[in-house]
């Protein structure tokens, strides 16, 4: 099936301050009632500007690329990512920024993964969806799609992105994409970042957090990377948890790496059984990430003996990073290096701002 494409000039007569290339996926926010009956379909792209008449009134030119297939994010995959990746790739030098419209479900996986996909990336590349679909009176979706357009068309004095990563805003908040996470699923308020602040405010004025934005950086190249290593898993400490699990889980044929979600600022129990799973694991150069169940704080291998016996057996410490990142990072680092040392190095430090040090 091929993309569906439509262009939407401004009809300002002021010069244009740029070109948005925005990329519909699915989810919610595509949806409005068909005219007959209460049932609600996904959006004809075609009628973009009689569902958001606001659009026209911006001064850049906007082009829309729907996916053939929108989906429910929750059927988002690593060859989506991928596409994604190379889209914007392809698109790069023809427009100045992109806005990716995006189920809220996984949004923070796709945000996470797009942001080790697209290394060197200089210019904005922004999800935006909505808990309420585009065709329902009381949507969101109007102000999320508005704010983001003008977000990723933002420029400085120099005439430079002031946005030059990926971000996630949603409900007035402007957050780096591979630091958020889905909080809730019927507020409006549905996206936090725990461990890093907002890099922008949009109230009656935007306000940006410029220490927290990564700067613009002239000259680079972008590389978009187009594979990803899906041999992870997660595993979720609880208590009472069955060394049946645990050997479940390291024994996955061809595995290469385990987000460990554990307690607090990273402890896990220290029975015999599963430490010394957890130490087979890693000499059979399985990747053991040390992930918090907490949404804020940090993981301190060593701050208390229920993580230290992880630290001594090799498992890398994943500072602050969110659950969503960690894994998709794994994904990436796989794909690009193979070998076991170096992976734990890659893991264990930000590539794109997605832990502290
Ligand atoms: N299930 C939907 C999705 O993620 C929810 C949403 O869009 O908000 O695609």
């Amino acid at each position: 099936m091929p993309y569906s494409k439509i262009h939407i000039n401004p009809i300002s007569p002021e010069p244009t301050s740029g070109s948005v290339l925005v990329i519909y996926t699915g989810g919610t926010l595509g949806m409005v009632y068909e005219t007959k009956g209460r049932q609600l379909v996904p959006f004809n792209f075609d009628q973009i500007i009689e569902r958001v008449p606001e659009i026209s009134r911006l001064d850049f030119a906007i082009t829309f690329l729907s996916l053939p297939e929108p989906i429910d994010s929750s059927n988002m995959n690593p060859a989506i990512w991928i596409e994604l990746a190379e889209i914007i790739g392809s698109n790069y030098d023809q427009f100045d920024s992109f806005v990716i419209l995006h189920g809220t479900d996984t949004m923070a996986y796709t945000a996470s993964a797009l942001s080790y996909l697209l290394e060197n990336l200089n210019k904005p590349v922004i999800l935006t969806g909505a808990q309420l679909p585009i065709g329902v009176a009381r949507s969101d979706a109007r102000e999320n799609v508005i704010t983001a357009l003008e977000l990723a068309a933002a420029r400085n004095e120099q005439g430079n992105p002031i946005i030059s990563e990926v971000c996630i805003y949603f409900n007035s908040n402007l957050l780096r994409g591979n630091r958020s996470k889905k909080k809730e699923s019927s507020d409006f308020n549905a996206f936090h970042s725990e461990n890093y602040p907002a890099l922008a405010t949009a109230g009656v004025r935007i306000e940006y957090n410029l220490p927290y934005i990564k700067p613009f950086l002239p000259g680079v190249e972008l590389v978009v990377h187009k594979s990803l290593n899906t041999q992870v898993a997660f595993l979720k400490m609880f208590p009472g948890i069955s060394p049946e699990v645990v050997q479940a889980v390291m024994n996955i044929p061809d595995l290469r790496g385990v987000v460990l979600e554990t307690f607090g600022a990273g402890n896990a129990t220290t029975d015999i059984w599963f430490l010394s799973t957890i130490s087979r694991a890693i000499k059979n150069q399985i990747v053991i990430f040390n992930v918090s169940q907490c949404d804020g704080g940090r993981v301190a291998q060593g701050h208390y003996q229920t993580s230290k016996y992880l630290q001594q057996a090799g498992v890398v410490s994943g500072s602050d990073i969110t659950p969503e990142a960690a894994i998709t990072k794994m994904m990436y680092v796989f794909a690009i290096e193979s070998d076991y040392q170096n992976c734990v190095e890659m893991l264990g430090k930000p590539l794109r701002g997605e832990m502290s040090i």
